[in-house]
């Protein structure tokens, strides 16, 4: 009967230690969950439709060029799509559809570029989290050399 008070005695010494490393993993899980939860709320957010997890994404094998390439285009954030701001123009229209200027409106939603779209794509109006989120369809650079953009991204 002594014999288990004195394990009891020692099992609650032992539980009222709670390690450095402990505490730290508490506290970063706990700031992972609420950095999700306010990254969650962001749906009006272009990168948060194409990178929903705040892990990020895998880092690729593209060089240096094209990994700010990919970067850009997912963010949205292109100079074939934001130049106008360097010169306080107005934003750029669509040729043939009249259709602010947007990634995603190229790679997603102009008629224009959908028989492309189709070929790189497999559909003439893809998601745009199939093309750009994780993993990003390589395809993407061949469609955007395509239209002549390669060098505007
Ligand atoms: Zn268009």
């Amino acid at each position: 009967m002594g014999e288990i008070i004195n394990v009891k005695a020692a099992s609650s010494n032992v539980e009222t230690f709670v390690s450095f490393q402990d505490i730290d993993q508490v506290l970063k899980q706990t700031i992972l969950i609420k950095w999700q939860h306010i990254w969650d709320l962001e749906l009006n957010n272009k990168l948060h439709f194409i990178q929903p997890s705040i892990a990020g994404f895998q880092p690729n094998n593209l060089n240096r060029r094209m990994s700010v390439k990919l970067a850009r285009l997912r963010l949205g954030h292109t100079y074939f799509s934001h130049k106008h701001l360097l010169y306080a123009d107005p934003a750029p229209s669509c040729s043939s559809c009249s259709t602010v200027i947007s990634v995603r409106h190229i790679l997603c939603e102009c008629p224009k570029y959908r028989v492309l779209r189709r070929k790189y794509f497999g559909k003439a109006y893809p998601d745009l989290r199939d093309i750009l989120g994780e993993p990003y369809n390589a395809n993407v650079f061949s469609f955007v050399h395509d239209i002549n953009s390669i060098h505007s991204i």
